[in-house]
């Protein structure tokens, strides 16, 4: 099973190796698909792969360590009244998700393709691309 999750780190939890204690304590594969985040806290999102029970207690794991968890549910969007259409984005998406079309000149936004690995939302040179953690 893969779980995406997204944690609310606090400025003690953010020097913990919780990606390792996930890894080498609960068995789980971790996928990190966007971090912010220093020593004085931020947010990640992650993405868990392991069996219902290991992931349920990595789940508690990180809530004991402080981390705040929550299902990962809302994805990525785009801010349509930001898009240029410039197709910056569509080359860079590893799934191709954002797709130009060469007759309009616009580009679609699929977002069942969608991974939320961030790619795009750094590159969008007006920040039309969100991450809604
Ligand atoms: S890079 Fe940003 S502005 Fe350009 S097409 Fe993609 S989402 Fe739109
Ligand atoms: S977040 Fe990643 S997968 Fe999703 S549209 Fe952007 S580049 Fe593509």
């Amino acid at each position: 099973m893969k779980t995406k999750l997204v944690l609310n780190f606090n400025p003690e939890a953010s020097n913990l190796p919780i990606t390792h204690n996930l890894i080498a304590e609960y068995g789980l594969l971790v996928n990190i698909l966007r971090a912010e985040i220093d020593e004085i806290g931020g947010k990640m999102v992650i993405e868990v792969s392991g069996d219902d029970d290991s992931t349920n207690k990595g789940v508690e794991y990180l809530k004991k360590a402080g981390v705040g968890v929550r299902p990962f549910k809302e994805g990525v969007r785009r801010n349509d009244e930001i898009c240029t259409h410039c197709g910056v984005c569509v080359s860079i998406c590893p799934t191709s998700a954002l797709i130009l079309d060469h007759e309009t000149r616009k580009v679609t936004f699929v977002e069942e393709k969608c991974v939320a690995c961030g790619v795009c939302i750094d590159a969008c040179p007006p920040r039309a691309m969100e991450i809604l953690i």
